[in-house]
């Protein structure tokens, strides 16, 4: 792995000692529509900066934990199964030293090898929590199978049903959309079973996997395939809160592309999840 020079606000602890690690997967290579998300873990890295280490939503600060920031996984592009095994095998090292792993895209698809070292360690207690515009259970996308638009059904066919929970869905095709008989829990426009599911979950390994693209356009404008009609930051932050009952064991967030809004604004957005995050993970 690549050290950056600078690494995300307040991640200053040493490897050894970190419960949490941070590492940025600047991959974009499937992506259907408009690439860029290969830039998200830099410009979250540098604007980390604007924020503060303190959250008063938890009252917590990150310097209250030992948070490590292992800098970005260096990529062959163009060959997309060796990197995704890069990736695993990145993930079953910090996975095997015994830390939570908390992951920057990137686009979707990075949490497919993510999940696969998830599962490796934690097996059929494994259950992942998903939030996204879109579906993301395409077969396969113009015939490839490893798409970050069927990123959700590769996860499936590792885990099989009951374990993967969607929120806030309002994309895919209709067949997408017929997951509930095949055992996937999907909740449409909103997340207002979150907490039930969560309880449901008590004691149970969960990954949280965050398409920033669930967070509506006019909030999040830096994202390849943008869709209106998603939640606003503050739901977003209310989202975190429920989280922080559940027993998270990695997280992702994924699909940011900081040039597709030159305001800088959804980077910020990007980093200030990351930073509560951190909270709702970290008890
Ligand atoms: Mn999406
Ligand atoms: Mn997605």
């Amino acid at each position: 792995m690549k050290k950056n020079i600078s690494t995300f606000i307040g991640f200053d602890s040493d490897y050894d000692k970190a419960e949490l690690v941070l590492m940025g997967i600047p991959y974009d290579g499937t992506v259907s529509f408009r690439p860029g998300t290969r830039f998200a873990p830099s410009e979250i890295r540098n604007n980390s900066y604007g924020l503060e280490i303190y959250s008063p939503y938890f009252d917590r600060e990150l310097t209250d934990y030992n948070l490590f920031d292992a800098g970005d996984i260096e990529l062959p592009f163009g060959n997309t199964q060796k990197i995704l095994d890069i990736i695993r095998e990145n993930a079953k090292k910090i996975l095997n030293d015994n830390k939570i792993l908390f992951s920057a895209g990137g686009e979707h698809l990075v949490t497919y090898p993510l999940i696969q070292a998830y599962f490796e360690k934690y097996g059929e207690d494994l259950h992942i929590i998903h939030f996204d515009a879109h579906t993301d259970l395409r077969e396969d996308y113009m015939g490839e199978k490893l798409s970050h638009a069927s990123v959700i059904k590769r996860i499936y066919d590792i885990t099989g049903k009951d374990k993967i929970y969607q929120f806030c869905i309002r994309s895919g095709e209709k067949e997408e959309f017929r997951y509930k008989d095949k055992g996937i829990f999907q909740e449409k426009f909103t997340f207002s079973r979150l907490p039930e599911i969560i309880e449901k979950l008590a004691g149970k390994p969960v990954y949280v996997t965050i398409d920033l693209d669930v967070l509506d356009p006019s909030v999040f404008p830096g994202t390849g395939t943008p869709e209106p009609g998603g939640i606003n930051f503050n739901e977003m932050l209310n989202l975190i809160k429920i989280l922080k009952n559940a027993k998270i064991v990695g997280a992702d967030i994924v699909e940011l592309s900081p040039h597709y809004d030159q305001s800088g604004v959804s980077t910020s957005a990007a980093c200030k999840i990351i930073r509560e995050m951190i909270f709702a993970i970290l008890k």
